[in-house]
Formats: structure tokens, C-alpha cells, sequence
């Protein structure tokens, strides 16, 4: 019999949980289906799957990171890779909220909205945030406690830096480099195990939001989840096969095919780091040395976040339209550069997004308890947009290892 691939069992899984998650959220209430199956069994089975893929993003960011700047060689080509990467992150952000505020402009999903029905939680105050504020948090003062709180954008400074100092010290500094190349073999050998059971997590995951969530919430408010999806779609269908097929002139549906397992995962977890172990393993059967993608992934999954930023652009016309609030292209335009800078702000893990809207909001005056209006179900936006944040992040490394020549084309085509 024909060997089943790991991606198809996972997209099964996909859909039996959707499939049983709806019977389960339509069934009548019962103490042993809701206390013992739902929040014992498959919460526990979803909860350690998220658990066991979270713990290797610590280890496989630094040793990657370290390994991918000390593995450049040189400051220069470091220089050169490093700001491709970024120019495209940041251009690929700030294109994702100028269309997500166009096409809204033109659905208005606010208008079908009920302001009294929505959820009102009010967003502390204590959630705001600052540009500067955000600079000064990428300056570890103490490594070690900056890697035990698993801070990733201070993981990622320091990571950097070490992997300059192996770069100057050269020679000497080989015995470290071996060290973090093996370690870094265990950590991705380590993922792929774990990967094995991806459809079993997948499932317990998927069949317990989905049993979550009633209709009438969903209801309530399907116009403008139905926007935020149909916006994702475009980006990723579009934007990034129009970039992909300039940069790279490969074909983007052997791209899906192996990138497809990390979207289940981003889907299924909501979380841009919790996806990274397998983006790192997809990005080499597409044939990405590793040299460019533990850089540029590691730092894609903290910093680029395309789906969040069309969350931002869609749900800053959503209230504006609901507060009866004119915004001026001035400040669209503020939207714009707030929401890229938003993104990079945002931690690759489930809801962060949402809270960092807050300053979006702030910005131009739209009231920050509005965000209350769609929190309720934003585990429901969370999921696709942070497919589309991963994307971009397998995107822009594929186009840049083209860009470099770094890129083995045949390992790439072949399925
Ligand atoms: N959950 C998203 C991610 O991990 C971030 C967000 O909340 O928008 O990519």
C-alpha cells in the first residue's frame, strides 16, 4: 500500500477536527463530553503538542541564528543579507495594510454590525505601547534571562552578536562553531519526530476551538471575519505569487506542496514561533541553504508579520466606521507606518496582535475598547492570519537565497 505523506494526514486531520468540532459545539451540553473529552482528553492531547513544539523554539532560534550570521563569513555578505531580508519584510508589511485598508474602504464590513451585541472587554491602558520603548526592549541587559523568558527579539540581537564574534575571532572559534552545528542537527532531527505526530495535534487543536466557538458569536460578526479572510486569501494568492514568480521564476505550487505541513501548524497553533521548527525543516526540502533561512526564519518569525498588519489595516476602518470617525490620508497614511512598526512589535504567539492594534488605534484616535468588539473571536483571525505571517516569511527566504544564489533549484523541483 502506498505510503500516506505526513502533509495529507495532517490536512485530514485539519478537516475532521472542523468536522467534529462543529458536532460537538451543536450537541446537546453533557458533563462527559464537554468537562471529560473536550477539556480533558483533547485539551491536554492539543495543549502538549503546542507545549513540546514551543520548547524547541528557544534552542533552535539562538543555535540558528548564531550559526546562520557565524556560517555568512563575512560581515559584508551578513550586511548584504541582512538588509535584503529586512527591505523585504518591511515592504511586503507595509503593501499588506495599504491593501487591506483599500478593499475595506470599499466592503465596509461595519455596516452590518450591531454595536450592542458584541463583546465589550475593555483593553487596559496598561497595553500601551511605544516606538522607542520597542528599540530599547531588542538591547538584552542579561542574555540568560532574555532566552529563560524567551524574549525573541533580545534572543535574536544577542544571537547576532555572537555570531559576529565567532566570525571575527575565526580560527579559534571553531570549536564552537562544531558545537552549535551538531547542536543544531539534534534541535531540526528533534522536529521531525515531533512532526510525526502533528496530526494527532492538529486534530485535538483544531476540534477544540472549533467546539468552542457558537455560531451566533461567529454570526454576529461574520462580515468582517469573512473580509479578513477574503483579504489574507488575495495576499497570500496573489502578492505573494506575483513576488515570488518576479524574484524566484519557479513554480509557486511546488512551493505549496512543501510548505503546506507549516500552514496546518501556524493554523492550528496561532503562533508564528510555534510554526518555525517546521518552516526551518521546509525551507531545506525547498532547497534554501541553511546558511540564509536559520537567519532569515528565526528573525522572520519575530519580526514579519503580513496577516497581522492586514488585521490591523481592516479592523482600523471596522471602528472608524462604526465610531462614526472620518480618517483623513494623512492619517491613513499613519496607519500604514504604525501597523508595519506594529507588526515588528508583535511576538510570534497566539493574540499578541490584537493587543498591539492598541497603538494603531491611539494613533488616530479611534477608541481602544473598540477592539473589544471582534477579541471575542479572534483565535478565529489568529489562525489564518498567522498562515499568512509564516508565508511571508518562506516567501521573502526563498527570494532572497534566488537573490543570492543560494538557492538549490533542483532540490527545489523536485516533489
Ligand atoms: N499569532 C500571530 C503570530 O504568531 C501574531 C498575532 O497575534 O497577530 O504570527
Amino acid at each position: 500500500m502506498k505510503k500516506i505523506s505526513l502533509a495529507k494526514k495532517i490536512f485530514v486531520a485539519l478537516i475532521l477536527g472542523c468536522i467534529c468540532g462543529i458536532i460537538f459545539n451543536i450537541a446537546p451540553q453533557n458533563y462527559f463530553l464537554d468537562h471529560i473529552f473536550l477539556d480533558g482528553i483533547i485539551n491536554l492531547i492539543g495543549q502538549a503538542f503546542t507545549n513540546i513544539i514551543k520548547a524547541m523554539v528557544v534552542p533552535l532560534v539562538f543555535v540558528s541564528i548564531t550559526l546562520g550570521v557565524a556560517s555568512i563569513g563575512n560581515l559584508k555578505k551578513l550586511g548584504r543579507v541582512g538588509s535584503k531580508i529586512i527591505a523585504f519584510y518591511f515592504g511586503t508589511t507595509a503593501v499588506a495594510v495599504s491593501i487591506a485598508i483599500f478593499f475595506t474602504k470599499f466592503i465596509n464590513p461595519g455596516s452590518s454590525f450591531h454595536l450592542p451585541n458584541a463583546s465589550q472587554v475593555p483593553i487596559s491602558h496598561e497595553q500601551k505601547f511605544s516606538i522607542s520603548k520597542i528599540i530599547l526592549d531588542i538591547v538584552p541587559t542579561n542574555p540568560i534571562e532574555s532566552l529563560a523568558q524567551g524574549n525573541m527579539l533580545q534572543i535574536i540581537f544577542f544571537a547576532v552578536l555572537i555570531g559576529i564574534g565567532i566570525t571575527l575571532v575565526a580560527d579559534k572559534a571553531v570549536p564552537v562553531k562544531k558545537l552549535l552545528e551538531s547542536m543544531n542537527e539534534i534541535n531540526l532531527k528533534l522536529v521531525a519526530v515531533i512532526m510525526e505526530f502533528a496530526p494527532i495535534g492538529v486534530f485535538a487543536l483544531i476540534t477544540y476551538t472549533f467546539s468552542n466557538f457558537g455560531f451566533e458569536i461567529i454570526a454576529s460578526i461574520s462580515k468582517f471575519l469573512f473580509v479578513v479572510y477574503l483579504i489574507l486569501f488575495f495576499h497570500a494568492m496573489f502578492i505573494y505569487t506575483i513576488m515570488f514568480k518576479f524574484w524566484t521564476k519557479l513554480d509557486i505550487k511546488k512551493f505549496w506542496k512543501k510548505f503546506w505541513p507549516v500552514a496546518t501548524v501556524a493554523f492550528s497553533t496561532s503562533s508564528s514561533n510555534a510554526a518555525l521548527p517546521v518552516s526551518i525543516e521546509a525551507a531545506d526540502k525547498m532547497g534554501v541553504s541553511r546558511d540564509i533561512s536559520s537567519f532569515t526564519l528565526s528573525l522572520g518569525s519575530t519580526i514579519n508579520m503580513n496577516g497581522t498588519a492586514i488585521m490591523h489595516g481592516i479592523t482600523v476602518i471596522f471602528l472608524a466606521h462604526i465610531y462614526n470617525i472620518d480618517l483623513s490620508t494623512a492619517d491613513l497614511i499613519k496607519v500604514v507606518l504604525m501597523s508595519t512598526l506594529a507588526s515588528v512589535g508583535t511576538a510570534g504567539v497566539p493574540g499578541v496582535g490584537m493587543l498591539m492594534l492598541a497603538m494603531v488605534l491611539e494613533l488616530v484616535n479611534i477608541p481602544v475598547e473598540g477592539i473589544g468588539l471582534v477579541l471575542g473571536i479572534d483565535r478565529i483571525l489568529d489562525a489564518g492570519r498567522t498562515v499568512v505571517n509564516v508565508m511571508g516569511d518562506c516567501i521573502c527566504t526563498v527570494i532572497v537565497a534566488k537573490l543570492e544564489n543560494e538557492l538549490d533549484e533542483k532540490k527545489f523541483n523536485d516533489v
